[in-house]
């Protein structure tokens, strides 16, 4: 968690002041044996720094399971050299969590916490009777057990309050606390051992319990690890299947937007497109801590940045940290972006975009990861490919080339639809407008029938206008167009025609005339004639309600004269 510089430089004040303070006094208070055991305290430290520099991973949680040292040289060398060589650890462990200089404060933090832990656990032994450096069972079995306790208590205990007192949401009893108390069980034999076998064989006894010791945290590591993949890889396997059901373009891409950091840990996340023929880069979707954002980057921003590589050569970069990709600009990255991952989209052997995915933490991205995101990557971009293709047929099926308005064949599926809504109470009413231009055939044969289609185009973008949302616009026929108008009665939908007419009438329609010599442009007026029909008014059926809305336009309208509205 981020810190401001007053609240890390209170951090450092604290502890300088109280720590190198307190340790003396344990020192005063407790001071180490006069006979100590170099060579046996060099090694119990040496396998003190090894336990924290190796934790041992569960579920993903690094576990440091140092309590054995420290009870092993708690009860051989006293508190002040169990505090020492305790806080000594924190080198390795602070090195692990890899911090950025935003969390530079956690190394005199944790300090106090480590601290603490040793502080408590060492008194509660040494107060409640325990004696050090014994050979009596009770001492080193009873007083051992109490020393575990107490530590993984007060560590619990501290990381809590830790929590509240940084701002963090926290938890107050997870599956990981029960882990750490049944560590309990492996530490208090351990440390146990550990310090009898040092009474007894000295230095050797770093050997003999350090190597299993090493080696049964490697085992688990690797059987948490194998178990994580596993796990990691069936989910991205449900995800693939999931983007190939994907049939439209923009939930393919929220999809892919939701679910990418939910399988790695990121800070940014950002899905580039580059244009085929030009090759201009943009970027697509954009996510930053944890939303989706909108994110404007230039060509030359992107085409500058760490990308560049990946677009060159169509193949994957992977950067671990900051000062790989620094020779590129970073300008559109979030700031303390440290490692980055650019992966490439590719179609027929074509560059179509790219995936850059970016993390605040170093070595980020783990060569099992980098593997899944690609295969995860390749469905992405067919499953988008496809949706595109689907989006486009149906666009194409649907609408009519001329005029880009819905067609004869979406309408009377959309009006057949309407009218079961209209059955099941959803809408109200059922208006619908048709529509025919007057003496549209002599307009062909005067100016040419280019003109005529300039005129259909023209009035198609008037209707559109006019219409709105108010309901649903087709060409139904040459020149004829249907408007379904739903919660509208048969008077409404009457008003709606003649404003229609009205505007229709007053509109001016510019053509270029090809059969006209010597005249370039061209104002043209056209009028319409209109009939209505309207469910339940006239009719509780879709076929009908056409038929009417025909029979009307050509008994009420055009016998009438033409530009006439008329209801059934
Ligand atoms: P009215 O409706 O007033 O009775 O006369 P009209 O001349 O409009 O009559 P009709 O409906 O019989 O003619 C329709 C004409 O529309 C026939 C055809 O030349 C023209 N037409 C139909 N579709 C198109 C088209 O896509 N483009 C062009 N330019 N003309 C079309
Ligand atoms: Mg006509
Ligand atoms: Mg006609």
């Amino acid at each position: 968690m981020k810190k401001s510089f007053a609240f890390q430089l209170v951090v450092f004040m604290i502890w300088i002041v109280c720590i190198p303070l307190s340790i003396y006094t344990v020192y005063q208070s407790y001071p180490p044996n006069e006979a100590t055991n170099w060579p046996l305290l060099a090694g119990f430290t040496a396998l003190s720094l090894l336990t924290s520099a190796f934790p041992a991973f569960i579920n993903g949680t690094p576990f440091f399971l140092t309590q054995w040292v420290s009870l092993a040289l708690f009860l051989r060398f006293g508190l002040f050299i169990e505090i020492v060589v305790f806080q000594i650890s924190l080198v390795p462990l602070l090195y692990n969590l890899k911090l950025n200089r935003n969390m530079l404060y956690r190394i005199p933090w944790n300090s106090i916490m480590f601290f603490l832990v040793s502080l408590f656990s060492g008194l509660a032994f040494l107060w409640l009777g325990g004696d050090i450096h014994s050979m009596n069972t009770v001492d080193i079995v009873g007083y051992g057990l109490l020393y575990i306790v107490v530590n993984i208590t007060a560590n619990h205990a501290l990381i809590k309050i830790s929590g509240i007192l940084l701002g963090q949401r926290i938890r107050f009893f997870t599956i990981d606390d029960t882990w750490d108390y049944l560590i309990c069980t492996f530490a208090l034999p351990m440390g146990l051992s550990l310090y009898l076998l040092g009474q007894y064989v000295g230095v050797l006894s770093i050997i003999l319990l350090g190597i299993p010791f090493y080696m049964a945290t490697r085992l688990l590591q690797l059987y948490t690890t194998t178990s994580k993949v596993n796990k990691e890889l069936s989910e991205a396997a449900h995800f693939g299947h999931q983007l190939a059901d994907q049939l439209d373009s923009e939930e393919t891409l929220d999809l892919f937007i939701e679910r990418v950091p939910k399988m790695v840990s990121i800070d940014g996340l950002y899905l580039i497109d580059r244009r085929q023929q030009t090759g201009t880069l943009s970027v697509l979707r954009a996510y930053e801590n944890g939303k989706q954002i909108l994110k404007n980057a230039t060509h030359k921003e992107l085409s500058h940045s760490l990308l560049s590589e990946t677009i060159e050569s169509a193949d994957k970069t992977v950067f671990c940290k900051r000062e790989e990709w620094l020779p590129y600009s970073g300008s559109f990255l979030l700031p303390n972006t440290q490692s980055a991952l650019v992966l490439p989209f590719c179609r027929n052997h074509q560059l179509e975009g790219v995936l850059l995915l970016t993390s605040r933490k170093k070595n980020n991205f783990q060569d099992y990861q980098v593997k899944m995101l690609e295969l995860i990557s390749s469905y992405f971009i067919v499953s988008l490919e496809k949706a595109r293709y689907v989006e486009k047929a149906k666009h194409s099926s649907e609408r009519c080339g001329l005029t880009g308005l819905y067609n004869y064949r979406y309408f009377e599926d959309y009006l057949n639809s309407k009218m079961n809504e209209l059955k099941e109470h959803t809408i109200s009413n059922l208006s619908l407008i048709m529509l025919d231009i007057d003496y549209f055939k002599g307009i062909n044969d005067r100016y040419g029938h280019e003109s005529g289609n300039e005129i259909l185009r023209g009035l198609a973008a008037v209707l559109k206008r006019e219409v709105g949302e108010k309901g649903t616009l087709a060409r139904y026929g040459g020149e004829e167009f249907v408007i379904l108008l739903p919660n509208y009665t048969k008077q409404q939908a009457l008003l709606l025609a003649e404003k229609l007419r009205e505007r229709i009438e007053m509109q001016p329609f510019e053509i270029v005339p090809d059969l006209l010599e010597n005249v370039k442009h061209l104002i043209v007026h056209i009028t319409a004639s209109i009939g209505v029909s309207s469910a339940y008014e006239d009719t509780d059926n879709a076929t009908n309600l056409l038929r009417n809305a025909d029979h009307a336009m050509y008994k009420g309208a055009k016998e009438q004269g033409r530009n006439k509205v008329a209801g059934f």
